[in-house]
């Protein structure tokens, strides 16, 4: 692509390192911005700015938070015997939607994918079976996506837990294999946490 200015190149160049913008896409959201009053752009570069510097971590789930500890955790009518494993900040949002989760959650960050080298260190996964240990959790729910990665996170945790009193359950697989969570419409991610199922007998399935 060539360009007539620097700056443009620059900009579109910035805003195509983004997952799913092409530099096309990157061009038009670019010129579109240009368009603009010069205050659009400075609320949006602002929010992005705020974003990074002052948002914080649940310092127990690792959901986003503009406090130590999130609003799901705060929340004395939650059930904290009940703690949903998922992967990222996406996933608590499309469970919370479906109004049939009454639990906390663990947010690991991702899954382990030996492919694009992330490793069990790299999640927060430590984090959780020191939750377990505390005693509180009595069951854990896995809600990660039904792909290879999520299946070898799954088994992984499953593992580290062994010798402790909890018990394990996986969502039920009305979301069929590859689906990503995010994208599983509210009524059959929400059965599918109320029919969950042990994970021992999930592992037989396979
Ligand atoms: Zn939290």
């Amino acid at each position: 692509m060539e360009f007539s200015s620097k700056l443009l190149e620059n900009a579109v160049y910035e805003m195509s390192q983004l997952p799913g913008i092409g530099k096309r896409t990157a061009l038009r959201l670019v010129l579109h911005l240009l368009k603009q009053p010069e205050e659009r752009t400075q609320l949006l570069s602002n929010a992005l700015m705020t974003l990074k510097s002052e948002i914080n971590f649940c310092k127990t789930c690792n959901n986003i938070s503009d406090t130590e500890v999130c609003e799901i955790c705060a929340n004395p009518k939650r059930d904290e015997t009940l703690v949903c494993v998922v992967e990222d900040i996406r996933d608590v949002m499309a469970i919370e939607n479906t109004s049939q989760y009454n639990g906390l959650y663990h947010v690991l960050g991702g899954k382990i994918s030996p492919m694009e080298g992330v490793g069990p260190q790299d999640l927060y996964i430590s984090s959780l079976v020191q939750r377990v240990k505390e005693g509180t959790v009595k069951e854990l729910i896995f809600a990660l996506s039904s792909t290879m990665e999520g299946d070898t996170t799954n088994f992984y945790i499953y593992r580290q837990l062994e010798g402790l009193e909890i018990t394990t359950s996986t969502i039920a697989r009305g979301i069929s294999v590859g689906d990503e969570l995010e994208y599983a419409d509210e009524v059959t991610l929400g059965r599918s946490i109320l029919n969950r199922v042990p994970f021992e007998s999930s592992m037989k399935a396979n």
